[in-house]
């Protein structure tokens, strides 16, 4: 099978040799040293700040998502919540169960964020934004600069989903003024879905230290004390944490985070050359380089999926909810590369020809 769907991602042959070792223990000085390697390329790749810190959360990306809100906000916060999905959609859950008030910018699938759905909460007491960077259920990536100078001149923090835009679109953590920076082990990482990533601003760790977390698993006041050596309050996902570590050092080996970035560009923009002629609409206003949302004009998204899956050995990202049957998507992080678009856009060809599409 190749895998194009966006998470879990194909990973490199040095991160899938890990998978196969024995998972050490890791209450020693050597586990601690990967860690704080792996904290200060997290941090050199996310372009945080020199007093930053980084952490690393047991569970998928919604884990530090909902580790985000309960470390940092309070019902006496006031948040501003972009909603262009799925992933959006979860913030304001979020946002609901820990009893912290919120508006929220309810954006049509596959729109961009623009100046004036910001307008009417110009200078109106809010604290907080909170955002998905790339909303990745649509295919669509904000405007960050735009984000950035919102906050700044009405002096909010910053929580950014970054999960599947880290390392394949640029993002500046501290020129953009964001106070949390969170991504997950299976998206642009590539390695096993298990571990979210968290870089936290000075103001975020103020918040930290500030807020009563209600939850002891995902108390960041635990996590950060503990990361200060290197280590984590309970056993962690320990063989993705060597995982990310050999990833991380590939990424610094092949030019660094601009680099990588570079690479993912060309594959997306080589996939979306050579769909040109085939009856799909890409369907975002603002593209990332992660991920392209296709909507076929002549079959069902979810049937090509199937198809594609069953008789190609290939998976796209299919949608779901009401996108069902109109979008699917066409990942390009992880371990690809233009040979596998070849044959994903041969089999694309092929059902063209079959009159499927
Ligand atoms: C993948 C993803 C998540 C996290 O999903 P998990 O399934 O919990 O890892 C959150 N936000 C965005 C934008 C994502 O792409």
């Amino acid at each position: 099978m190749i895998n194009f769907t966006v998470g879990p991602v194909q990973s490199s042959e040095a991160v899938r040799a890990i998978g196969a070792e024995q998972v050490p223990y890791f209450r020693t000085a050597e586990f601690s040293q990967l860690m704080l390697e792996n904290e200060t390329l997290v941090k050199k790749f996310a372009y945080a700040s020199e007093d930053s810190r980084v952490v690393f959360i047991t569970g998928s990306g919604s884990a530090g998502m909902e580790t985000a809100i309960m470390n940092t906000l309070t019902p006496k916060d006031k948040a501003i919540v972009i909603n262009g999905g799925s992933f959006g959609h979860r913030f304001v859950e979020l946002c609901e169960l820990h009893e912290i008030p919120f508006s929220e910018v309810k954006l049509p699938a596959g729109k961009a964020l623009k100046p004036e759905h910001l307008k009417e909460f110009e200078g109106k007491g809010y604290t907080t934004f909170v955002v998905n960077k790339h909303e990745t259920s649509t295919g669509v990536h904000y405007d960050m600069d735009l984000i950035s100078d919102f906050c700044k001149r009405n002096n909010l923090f910053l929580i950014v989903d970054c999960i599947s835009t880290f390392l394949a679109d640029p993002f500046h953590m501290e020129e953009l003024g964001a106070d949390i920076m969170i991504t997950g082990s299976q998206k642009a990482l590539a390695c096993p879905p298990g571990i979210s990533v968290m870089a936290l601003s000075p103001r975020a760790l103020k918040r930290v230290e500030e807020t009563k977390c209600k939850c002891q698993y995902l108390d960041l006041k635990l996590a950060l004390k503990n990361a200060e050596r290197g280590q984590t309050p309970w056993t962690p996902a320990v063989g993705i944490l060597r995982q990310i570590h050999a990833r991380l050092l590939e990424i610094k080996a092949n030019g660094g985070v601009e680099a990588e970035i570079k690479r993912t560009a060309a594959l997306a923009n080589y996939f979306r050359e050579q769909i040109k002629g085939l009856p799909f609409e890409i369907v975002s206003e603002s593209l990332s380089n992660a991920v392209t949302p296709l909507h076929p004009t002549t079959a069902s998204a979810n049937d090509i999926f199937l198809k594609i899956k069953d008789e190609y050995g290939m998976w796209i990202c299919p949608n779901g909810g009401d996108m069902k049957d109109t979008i699917f998507r066409v990942g390009h992080i992880g371990a690809l590369t233009n040979a596998d678009y070849d044959k994903l856009v041969d089999a694309f060809k092929d059902l063209q020809k079959k009159g499927f599409i």
